[in-house]
Order: C-alpha cells, then structure tokens, then sequence
C-alpha cells in the first residue's frame, strides 16, 4: 500500500538526495518543496521586489497570482525539475543570491498558503516522499512516515560548499556557513509554519552517519 513520506529537517542535511532515492526505489514521486520557496524568490528578486535583503511584501502577495509553478520530469536526469512561468529555472534558485533571500521570502503568510495548497493538491494520491521544512508538521500532519534530519552546521555548510563547486559557482565557504546558520535560525524562528520536529518523526543525526547507510534505515522504515 502506497504511504506518503514527509521529511523535514534543517539545510543542506541531504534531505533531497535521499528522498530522491527513497522515491526511486519505491517508484513514488519526489517533490522537493524548497524548490518552490525558491521559485517565488527568484520571481520576487526579478521583479524588483527585494532590496538589499527586505522584501516588498504586499507587492509580492499581490503578484502571487502571476506566478505558474510547475515540476515537469527530466528523465535523463530522473527527477522532476522547477519551471517559473514556463521557464527552467532549476539552476537559478539554487544559486547564492537566491539562498540569501529564500527564507525571508519563506516568512510571508500568502506565500506559504499558495504553495502548501499546491503541495496538499499534489499528495492527495499518496506514493509521494516530499521534503521541506513543515511537510510533516503542516503539509501532511498525517503523513504515515515522518523523518527529521539534522547534522551540525559545518557538516552541512561542507556538503553545500562541494555541490556548489560542482555546480562551477564561485563560492567562499565562511559566507555558506554563515547562510546555512541564518537561514535555519529564520526558518526555526518564524511565527508560521516555524521548522520543527513532528512529534512523530524519526530523529536522524546524519553527521557521522554515511548516505548509504541512512537510506537503508529509511528504507526499512518505509516498509512497515
Ligand atoms: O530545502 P531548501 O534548502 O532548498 O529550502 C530553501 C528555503 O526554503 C529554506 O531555508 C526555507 O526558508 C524555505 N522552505 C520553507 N518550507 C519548506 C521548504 C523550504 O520555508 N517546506
């Protein structure tokens, strides 16, 4: 029987490397909500919306409307990628000056009722591994598996630092440690949706703890 799968935790904990595995392997579909979050920013940033890190806020809520957020499937790469108003943008929100920005866009009411109501309308058929920052707490409260992931912060901001280089960004590391820190104290601190461990979701400390070995205790998890 086919179950959905929220897994939450703080940035760069490898979340989405293993949700996408986990959705491989069970054959469901992987939705990566940051990715949205992301999305709406870099949306903001280029119509003028974010100055200096402060982000126009009804300006944004009254543009919400022109936004079209669609995941569409690349199966030479074997996930869905980001498409803003009929645009691949899948390598722009990942960049610096959109992780700068992404949690105070994160902040804002209107922002999040759109994207949960879009995240809820693409769970209702279950076989799905989501992951964010409220999937288990606000998106799917009755999700059948809950998983929390942390690792300390200069783990994360090293995984990061390497996928960055990889990506061939020109990346400092004290400057993604220090966004890795501000983005999770904002996301932790918000009044809404603030991020936090369900009650119920399995606690996983991966910074000693190898991909491998995490995905198979997540796996086994999956089958019960
Ligand atoms: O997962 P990722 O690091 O790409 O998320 C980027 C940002 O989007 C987070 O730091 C957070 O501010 C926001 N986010 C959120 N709720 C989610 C997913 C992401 O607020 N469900």
């Amino acid at each position: 029987k086919k179950i959905t799968i929220a897994i939450d935790g703080f940035s760069s904990t490898g979340k989405s490397t293993l949700a996408k595995q986990l959705a491989k392997k069970l054959e469901y579909v992987y939705v990566d909500t940051g990715a949205m979050y992301r999305a709406v920013t870099l949306f903001a940033m280029k119509s003028g919306f974010v100055d200096a890190g402060e982000v126009d806020e009804d300006a944004l809520v009254k543009s919400l409307g022109d936004i079209e957020l669609n995941f569409i499937f690349n199966s030479d790469l074997g996930f869905a990628e980001m498409y803003l108003n009929g645009e691949n943008v899948e390598k722009d929100i990942r960049t610096m000056p959109v992780s700068k920005n992404v949690s105070q866009v994160s902040v804002i009411q209107g922002v999040r009722e759109k994207l949960v109501a879009m995240q809820q309308a693409m769970g209702v058929d279950k076989g799905i591994v989501m992951d964010g920052r409220d999937i288990g707490t606000v998106v799917f409260p009755n999700a059948e598996l809950k998983i929390f992931m942390t690792a300390s912060p200069e783990k994360r901001a090293v995984r990061r630092y390497k996928e960055l280089l990889d990506r061939g960004e020109d990346v400092v590391y004290a400057d993604i440690l220090e966004n890795v820190q501000k983005r999770d104290h904002i996301d932790s601190n918000r009044t809404i949706s603030p991020l936090k461990r369900a009650e119920d979701a399995i606690e996983f400390d991966n910074s000693d703890l190898g991909l491998e070995d995490q995905f198979q205790r997540i796996y086994e998890h999956s089958l019960r």
